[in-house]
């Protein structure tokens, strides 16, 4: 099935040029399928995922019709200006080089809507989707280019019940952000740990899109029919691997078969991961500015006061090595990505105390 193509204008640049941003669209046969919106690239360094959707975007185009239940609208590059922003060789990446914010910190926090007393699932979703819509009109008119950016990005999102936000650190191991309710879904993925929502929104996409459900879950009744939003991290900035997106493609095909997106079976399981709360990491800061030699790899388990790497120091009457350590125990999830580091920079951070949960799904075909 071939899906549809749209191009969504985000920005007018001072040049005249409209910049836009592309989605597919493959609409499912079955109005009773969950929905769902796939992005990639909304911080231009992180390009794994934009190979991800184009993965997906092949797949899904040699499916047969009727095997695509749900809508799926894929997004594989939802930050053409953050991709395009070069220094040298350098790409300058989470941050808009013109306000030095954040690309994923402007999604709006709509948990402040209450669901009604007896309110369903469907009917709570529309109330969503009603009020970021009420908000953009009222909005629209006179707001910052980056909170015009993500408004036109959320409202394709709010309207999907499973949202993927594609990412990776600037080094890191590959994990998944989401609320508890969904792990099942987030055992389908190519990762080995979960990080779940506490219910605070930061204004990242995943937040935005489940701290509603997070906050007013006890009076809506199922989990299983709850929309959720992820943020899937894929290892390292800056870089892509053809192989590694297929086997991601995969693990995302598979969530959406278990949901009933797709027709067929998901993948079968029989593997743990390492969980915690996004309230568990734990920063390991640079003691002073210097080079720092790292002597652990994202995706180690450290104990409290493991060595993790050496600073050679330059603000002496001459050069000298000062190791640094852990403050806690935990997973490794990702590495600052150079060895020039000024005083207080995140030179890793740290996942702990982390549950083991293993998963088992077999698959009927067996
Ligand atoms: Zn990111």
């Amino acid at each position: 099935m071939q899906p549809t193509s749209e191009a969504i204008p985000v920005r007018t640049l001072p040049s005249g040029h409209v910049l836009t941003v592309r989605s597919f669209r493959f609409s499912g046969c079955s109005v009773e399928a969950p929905r769902v919106y796939i992005q990639a690239g909304v911080h231009g360094t992180e390009v794994q995922g934009t190979a991800v959707v184009a993965q997906l975007l092949a797949e899904l185009s040699n499916l047969p019709q009727d095997s695509i239940l749900g809508e799926i609208v894929l997004v594989p590059n939802a930050n053409p200006h953050g991709l395009n922003s070069k220094s040298g060789e350098h790409t300058v990446g989470p941050f808009d080089p013109a306000t030095g914010l954040n690309w994923n910190r402007a999604y709006s926090d709509l948990s402040s809507l209450e669901p009604p007393k007896g309110s369903s699932v469907s009917a709570y979703k529309t109330l969503l989707v009603n009020r970021l819509e009420e908000m953009w009109s009222k909005k629209s008119a006179s707001c910052s280019a980056m909170q015009r950016h993500a408004f036109s990005l959320q409202r394709m999102a709010q309207r999907a019940d499973i949202v993927l936000d594609l990412h990776t650190s600037a080094r890191g191991n590959r994990y998944v952000y989401g609320p508890a309710y969904a792990q099942t879904a987030m055992a389908q993925l190519n990762v080995t740990d979960f990080i779940t929502l506490s219910g605070r929104c930061d204004g990242a996409l995943d937040e935005a899109i489940s701290c509603p459900w997070i906050r007013h879950r006890a009076r809506l009744g199922s989990d299983s029919e709850m929309p959720f939003g992820l943020t899937l991290e894929l290892g390292d900035q800056e870089q892509i691997d053809l192989e590694e997106a297929k086997r991601d493609a995969q693990g995302i095909l598979s969530l959406l078969r278990l949901n009933g997106v797709l027709t067929g079976p998901p993948q079968p399981l029989f593997q743990s991961f390492h969980v915690a709360s996004d309230q568990n990491f734990h920063p390991v800061y640079a003691p002073s500015g210097g080079l720092f030699q790292f002597e652990v790899q994202p995706g180690s388990s450290v104990r409290a006061g493991d060595r993790m790497g050496t600073l050679l120091r330059l603000d002496g009457a001459h050069p000298q090595l000062e190791p640094v350590h852990a403050p806690k125990a935990g997973r490794v999830l990702t590495q600052y990505p150079s060895a020039i580091c000024h005083q207080g920079v995140e030179l890793y951070k740290i996942l702990g105390p982390c549950e083991v949960l293993s998963f088992v799904v077999e698959s009927p075909l067996k």
